[in-house]
């Protein structure tokens, strides 16, 4: 920025560009000549003016050279306190002097001198200079404020495209939900890959479920066609009505009894760990939020999806139908059509509050070399670890309950897919197509009862000699 640099090629070269480039494309860079046969008409100007504009540099600082990124800070010797400078300021030899990425707008509020974002000059360095030499200082602050308006653009963008995925279309609508804006999420950090790419897979809703599966492969388009092998009946009135299979219903609601026991240990694993004095001492920095309950089902999925935000500050996009049509009476095939899990925005909220300083205190020791501890060591470590364990577990099983006979032919089959009955069998399969005895446990309940892989696989037997579906092709 010395005059030096001012004649330089590139600057004359941008002048250059200037001179040609219209009032209109200055005005509006980001429409003018904007159809894909008109983009070679485009100045490098007027792509700078664009360029400018997203990062919230107005056209006139653009003409004049001279971006208003940041500002100069004067403390008078034997004082504490930091003032703003301008081209009017006095700066005695001995005043200490600084440069700063400029505050956000609203420009005209008032808004506190920024501590973090400052880098020293030597003392008595004039405004002028401050400005104008492209020290080390300058450079480092000039980046700064860049990146920072860099980031607030992407993330507007990344803000609208999470509005999209919630109000819109199905993928990764389960993800939006788990986030804020653009960060870097701290499961990334694990030194386990493979495990970390389960927690990936968890949080994009893309572990191997029907309803991923089955969706993805636009095999059955019915969301509520998509049974779970693994556990029975909804009803064991009701033959041939099973619960779709999703993520939630995996993770909270699957009666298979190898799912129920490891469901009941992550949560014992989860209280164990939020009772830890190494927890306590990391909360307590930030006022001790409350643990979750792990034992509410809301809670235990914000957790499991590892979530640092709960979607875009548009709580109105985050509607989720109502569950009042469905009910504890309410018909199986009715039950099935609707969601097993809604989230209560509120409580995950809650459980975001408390997750959050487990993780920046994770990322704080990992990003910091004078810190004594071992990042693998700290709470917010140990939980993704967690989490990433219990996924990697639960598809495991669930691996093994689907490839042990005779639930491994139905599941190849896809037996649950019958939706008609089929004409009526000779005399001795329907004898042997008698309904199940009454299920107790199932009556009136939105989770499906417990059952063994024996007991599963025996239903399937009956209503195959009831039901005959053709095998998927
Ligand atoms: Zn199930």
């Amino acid at each position: 920025m010395t005059a030096h640099d001012k004649n330089s090629t590139i600057r004359r070269a941008i002048r250059a560009s200037m001179s040609v480039t219209s009032d209109t494309a200055r005005i509006n860079p980001d429409t003018t000549w904007s159809a894909i046969d008109e983009l070679n008409r485009q100045t490098w100007a007027q792509q700078l003016f664009a360029a400018a504009h997203r990062f919230g540099i107005s056209q006139s600082q653009v003409e004049a050279d001279s971006p208003d990124l940041v500002e100069v800070h004067v403390r008078a010797h034997g004082s504490d306190v930091w003032q703003r400078a301008d081209a009017n300021s006095l700066i005695a030899a001995l005043d200490s002097v600084r440069v700063a990425v400029k505050p956000r707008e609203p420009p005209h509020a008032p808004a506190p001198l920024p501590h973090d974002v400052a880098w020293r000059l030597p003392d008595g360095t004039s405004w002028a200079s401050a400005l104008q030499q492209w020290t080390p200082a300058l450079k480092a602050a000039t980046y700064a404020a860049l990146r920072q308006r860099g980031n607030r653009f992407r993330d507007t963008l990344v803000q609208a495209f999470l509005r999209e995925r919630i109000s819109g279309a199905k993928h990764l609508k389960m993800w939006a939900t788990t986030l804020t804006g653009s960060i870097m999420q701290p499961y990334w950090h694990l030194d386990d890959a493979p495990l970390a790419r389960w927690i990936l897979k968890a949080r994009f809703d893309i572990c191997p479920t029907e309803h991923f599966v089955r969706s993805y492969y636009r095999r059955l388009d019915d969301d509520f066609r998509r049974a779970c092998y693994c556990c029975g009946r909804i009803r064991t009135s009701t033959p041939d009505v099973f619960w779709p299979e999703t993520l939630p219903h995996v993770v909270l609601f699957c009666a298979h009894q190898c799912q129920t026991r490891l469901r009941e240990k992550f949560r014992a694993d989860l209280q164990r760990l939020s009772t830890h004095p190494d927890v306590a001492k990391v909360l307590a920095q930030v006022g001790s939020p409350t643990a979750p309950d792990f034992n509410d089902n809301n809670d235990l999925f914000t957790v499991f999806q590892l979530c640092t935000g709960v979607g875009p500050a548009v709580s109105a996009l985050q509607a989720e139908p109502l569950l009042g049509a469905a009910n504890n009476n309410a018909d199986a095939t009715i039950l099935r059509e609707w969601p097993q899990y809604l989230r209560n925005n509120m409580r995950a909220k809650l459980a975001v509050a408390w997750m959050r300083p487990l993780f920046d205190d994770w990322l704080a020791i990992s990003r910091d070399p004078r810190r004594p501890e071992l990042p693998q060591q700290s709470p917010g470590y140990c939980l993704a670890l967690l989490v990433a364990r219990h996924v990697r577990s639960i598809f495991s099983a669930r691996s093994s309950i689907l490839s042990t006979q005779p639930l491994a032919a139905a599941f190849k089959r896809r037996d649950r897919d019958s939706q008609a009955p089929q004409p009526q069998p000779p005399p001795q399969a329907a004898a042997a197509a008698q309904p199940a005895p009454p299920n107790s446990q199932n009556t009136g309940s939105l989770v499906p009862a417990q059952g063994s892989l024996i007991d599963a696989a025996s239903r399937e037997t009956n209503a195959q000699a009831a039901f005959s579906s053709p095998p998927e092709s």
